[in-house]
């Protein structure tokens, strides 16, 4: 989302008795390490965080389906996570959000059955949502485009169906073999645009699609028996917010960690964004656990941690109400368990003012810790690239106004790799001295391939750093707090939303 030059170079750092993000120094480049430490870090408040933990605690989130905004899926998530916090002797309230339309897909088959072969039951396959529920057998597959519809008691296999033209039947179905992760491995999760109201549709990988095809032209017919099992409603979703108190007669306010739970694309979603939600458990449990030990005093201000029924929906419904109303910074976390090609950890937006003093405290941790155990070698900001939950905060008048620090910390950003302008005056690579920085990527990105396996199983390491690194950020941000001004910075039309319509999201 290109902004016009003027303004990155009008940017400047807030005014602090802090060192300034400019001063960091940078560490040389050095070879990425993925390990996770022999014997874990001895700073009280990291010492509790465990990488294999969060692996784990993305597994039973998985295993939930999901975990939609509104469906039983998202209250199964919702009931483990107060679980989870009760578990560590942290109160919880549940937020109900907005009633909106969610879909639910329960289980589904599909089997291709090709003249002359033996059945073949297509394994990388996703219901797109809003799909009707429904079922056929021997349904017979044609190859089509965008125009065609396949008709009453007919199933079409392209590349490029829109899904919207007419109703569907209770048996037609369509597959898209085009739709899918840049290696053509796993199919993007995607939604129908009228709910429930088209032919029931299934992305397939490109090797099954191919299959099918070269069936079609060899002249064999193929038939399809399928079944699809959804719910699509109306419903509430389910956010669960925990707090940790603060030291005795700190000040009001509270900050926020927080992550959305909900699988987003309607996928597995284990790195997008149980990641997210294993690394805010990881980070509470690592905290109360320093507090109530005596290890750690109290912090000096109010912790919440919060996550979100519905990415930007229920982030939004939390800001605009009573109890959104104190909160003095937010740190969220996004596809935080894999990154398909650098080992570093991203912290964005750095071209926000109101961010530059958690920038400072970021950088500060992570120039300090780079390459330790537990650590990552290699770290990144970058500009608002939007996206995300904390963007519906940095986006708000109040954040704008009163200069509040909101940012996302991650590890990949989306199914490709990206490249973008590095922000004057800021860290960007800490690796280089480019006046570009790389955006890792996550190659299952809303996929059905967005498995425990394929990403955070393999990276859980990525999981530890971003706990770490954030814990000790915000402490050293809080603590930073103690004796500002309170100056007000200048307008910073940066901060305007660039939140989340019209584009997809992380
Ligand atoms: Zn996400």
């Amino acid at each position: 989302m290109p902004y016009p030059v003027a303004l990155l170079l009008t940017l400047t750092v807030l005014p602090s008795p802090r060192p300034s993000v400019t001063a960091l120094v940078q560490e040389p480049a050095q070879p990425p390490v993925a390990q996770e430490p022999a014997t874990p870090p001895a700073h009280p408040l990291v010492a509790g965080v465990s990488s294999e933990r969060a692996a784990a605690t993305v597994r039973d989130l998985v295993a939930l389906g999901a975990r939609m905004g509104g469906t039983t899926s998202g209250e199964r998530a919702a009931k483990l996570l107060e679980k989870r916090f009760k578990a560590m002797g942290l109160a919880t309230v549940r937020q109900l959000g907005r009633e909106q339309w969610c879909h639910e897909e329960l289980s589904w088959s599909l089997v291709a059955n090709i003249e002359g072969d033996e059945p073949l039951p297509l394994q990388r396959i996703w219901p797109w949502g809003f799909s009707p529920a429904g079922a056929g057998s021997g349904i017979p597959l044609q190859v089509g485009d965008a125009r065609t519809e396949p008709g009453r008691g007919s199933a079409l296999l392209t590349d490029t169906y829109m899904g919207v033209r007419r109703k569907g039947t209770p048996s037609n179905v369509v597959l898209v073999d085009d739709a899918n992760t840049i290696d053509g491995a796993w199919p993007v999760c995607r939604s129908l645009r009228r709910r429930g109201e088209q032919a029931t549709t299934f992305g397939i990988s490109a090797p099954e699609g191919a299959r099918l095809r070269a069936a079609i032209a060899a002249g064999k017919t193929v038939e399809l028996d399928w079944a699809l099992e959804t719910v699509i409603q109306q419903a509430q979703p389910v956010t669960v917010v925990a707090t940790l108190p603060a030291a005795k007669d700190a000040p009001a306010g509270h900050f926020l960690i927080c992550a959305h739970g909900d699988s987003d694309s309607g996928g597995p979603g284990a790195n997008d964004n149980a990641s997210g939600v294993a690394i805010v458990l990881e980070i509470a449990a690592a905290w109360s656990a320093a507090v109530a030990s005596g290890a750690l005093e109290p912090p000096c201000r109010e912790v919440r941690f919060a996550i979100w029924g519905t990415e930007i929906a229920s982030t939004r419904a939390y800001l605009e109400s009573d109890l959104g109303v104190g909160v003095i910074g937010v740190m969220n976390f996004d596809q935080a368990g894999y990154g398909a090609k650098g080992q570093r950890l991203h912290v964005e937006p750095d071209d926000l003012k109101a961010n530059a003093g958690f920038i400072a405290s970021a950088g500060r941790v992570l120039t300090d810790r780079a390459g330790e155990a537990g650590f990552p070698a290699r770290w990144a900001t970058n500009k608002s690239l939007g996206g995300t939950d904390s963007y519906v905060f940095s986006g708000s008048r109040r954040f704008r106004d009163e200069g509040l620090p909101a940012v996302t910390l991650y590890t990949s950003a989306w199914g490709k790799p990206d490249e973008q302008p590095r922000t004057a005056g800021m860290p960007g690579e800490s690796w280089s001295d480019r006046d570009r920085v790389a955006i890792d990527y996550d190659e299952h990105y809303h996929s059905a391939g967005d498995l425990p396996e394929n990403t955070t199983d393999r990276e859980p390491e990525n999981m530890g750093w971003c706990a770490r690194v954030g814990l000790l950020a915000v402490t050293d941000y809080l603590d930073g707090l103690e004796g500002t001004t309170g100056e007000l910075p200048a307008d910073d039309p940066a901060a305007e939303a660039r939140s989340d319509e019209g584009r997809s999201s992380k």
